[in-house]
């Protein structure tokens, strides 16, 4: 397999979830931007969709990118309390998480819906970043490959050979998401493996080698480095440490 940094982006997302307002959000962004030191990763930040038009005014003009938490695939109707992709892309959005573990798991999204929600994003000329995992039940009962093999597949396998381009998947064990268990980097990089194998059965081998994969759930400052360490993780997908400029930053400068 060839040398990563030669083939595939590093990126680094901080996940805000449901957390700062449109005047928090701005502050954290801008500390961000002034504290990022210029490196190989790409540092992209998701806040809650009432704080995306602040934050995109902060981050102008850097090298820091938006990114939206969810959409829904529909351009424009009757959904009330849905955001659809162009409203995200009209507001500086240029990634877009779908299929987060809280969406499939609070929320009820399923495959099918997370493959249309990537094809809007898609059309939209956005990135989407699909994330996947298993929960803890599968992991014990030895499902857990065949879980993220099959939510790889429900999406790549409906998206052309120029759409599989523009993809990111995110790996989220939902066991440590939010829970303060990481991964191991052995078991990390191993469902990495997984993925990328899955990702060379269903799109070919450039789709597989050319998929930055990011690795999500209780990343931190001090175990960043390991993680990454492993040759098919490509950047980190970060929840609670993404709230503070501080843990964000030293997770940014880890990736490089
Ligand atoms: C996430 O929200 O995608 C996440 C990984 O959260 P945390 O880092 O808090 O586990």
């Amino acid at each position: 397999m060839p040398d990563q940094e030669s083939t595939r982006r590093t990126v680094v997302i901080g996940n805000w979830k449901m957390h700062k307002t449109g005047a928090e959000g701005v502050a954290l962004a801008t500390e961000i931007v002034a504290r990022l030191r210029p490196g190989r990763a790409e540092v992209a930040v998701a806040p809650p969709f009432t704080a995306l038009a602040p934050v995109a005014d902060a981050i102008r003009g850097s090298s820091v990118a938006l990114a939206a938490q969810d959409v829904f695939h529909e351009r424009e109707g009757a959904f009330t309390g849905a955001v659809s992709a162009p409203m995200l892309a009209a507001a500086g959005c240029s990634i877009v998480l779908v299929g987060h573990s809280e969406r499939r798991h609070v929320f009820g999204d399923g495959d099918e819906d997370i493959g249309r929600k990537a094809l809007a994003v898609l059309d939209a000329g956005m990135r989407p970043v699909v994330c996947v995992g298993e929960t803890l039940e599968q992991r014990d009962a030895g499902g857990a490959e065949n879980v993220v093999r099959s939510q790889v597949g429900a999406v790549v396998a409906g998206l052309s050979e120029t759409q599989r381009t523009r993809l990111t998947v995110a790996y989220e064990p939902v066991w440590a998401i939010g829970t303060g268990r990481t991964a191991t980097p052995d078991t990390a990089e191993a469902m990495h493996r997984v993925i990328r194998s899955s990702l060379a059965t269903i799109a070919g081998p450039g789709t597989a080698e050319r998929t930055p994969i990011l690795y999500g759930g209780s990343v931190k400052g001090d175990n960043a480095g390991a993680i990454l360490a492993g040759a098919n993780v490509d950047g980190l997908l970060v929840g609670g440490a993404s709230l503070r400029a501080d843990s964000f930053l030293t997770i940014c400068h880890a990736a490089g």
